[in-house]
């Protein structure tokens, strides 16, 4: 895994606050500790990346705020050697964390091309290996990998996309936010066919997950 000395500080005071907002899972807290943010962000702001903050990034998007990603993370609740789907590669920081996590096999779609570029080569030369990082829409999820054991939406949608839900296994998790000008944090775990809990955890904002026309 990639190494950063620098803003070591930093990520270690940015971890007490995580802890302070309810963050527990030892290995997502490990994650956030590991991976240099910086690394992540656009050159100009790179003082700012252990600020608990989203930033703008390539193709008018965002790098999502680590308490976002720390919460999306830990409401996965991963277990070896399973099956990750993030819909929104985005700067590539949460499949970072996912692959720091560790023990994962993590897919990741990216719909803006500039972005899913610039990222795959950023993962490169990281030496961060996706099992795959896939250019294309990711209301559709995946199929051809399916089903998940964990999706995680990074971007906001208006209604649950069924094709998502379709492609959760039994057992799995689908942790998306979901609403028009704020989202709400909503976790679906698949019980059965057509039998899903659903759970809610607070308000956030979101660039929308965009469709294809
Ligand atoms: N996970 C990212 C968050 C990026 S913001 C990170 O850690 O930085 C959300 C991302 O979703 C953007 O990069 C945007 O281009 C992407 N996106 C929007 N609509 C999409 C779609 N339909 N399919 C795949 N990606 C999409």
């Amino acid at each position: 895994m990639i190494d950063s000395i620098k803003h070591k500080g930093q990520r270690r005071q940015m971890i007490s606050k995580l802890r302070k907002k309810g963050i527990t899972n030892k290995k997502v807290l490990t994650a956030l500790e590991i991976v240099p943010r910086h690394f992540f962000m656009d050159t100009a702001l790179e003082d700012y990346a252990y600020e608990d903050k989203a930033y703008p990034i390539t193709a008018n998007q965002t790098i999502s705020q680590p308490y976002t990603v720390a919460l999306q993370t830990q409401l996965l609740e991963l277990n070896k050697g399973e099956k990750v789907l993030e819909i929104g590669t985005g700067s590539g920081y949460q499949s970072a964390i996912l692959l720091a996590y560790g023990d994962l096999k993590v897919f990741t779609i990216e719909r803006q091309n500039e972005l899913f570029k610039k990222t795959s080569l950023l993962f490169k030369k990281l030496g961060l290996k996706p099992k795959k990082t896939i250019f294309g829409d990711g209301y559709l999820g995946y199929p051809k990998e399916a089903p998940f054991d964990s999706i995680l939406v990074t971007a906001g949608v208006i209604e649950v996309p069924k094709s998502l839900l379709s492609q959760l296994a039994i057992g799995g998790r689908l942790v998306i936010p979901i609403g028009y000008n704020e989202q709400i944090m909503t976790r679906y775990i698949r019980k059965g066919e057509k039998d899903f809990d659903i759970q809610t955890y607070g308000s956030f904002k979101f660039v929308p997950l965009l469709k294809n026309k």
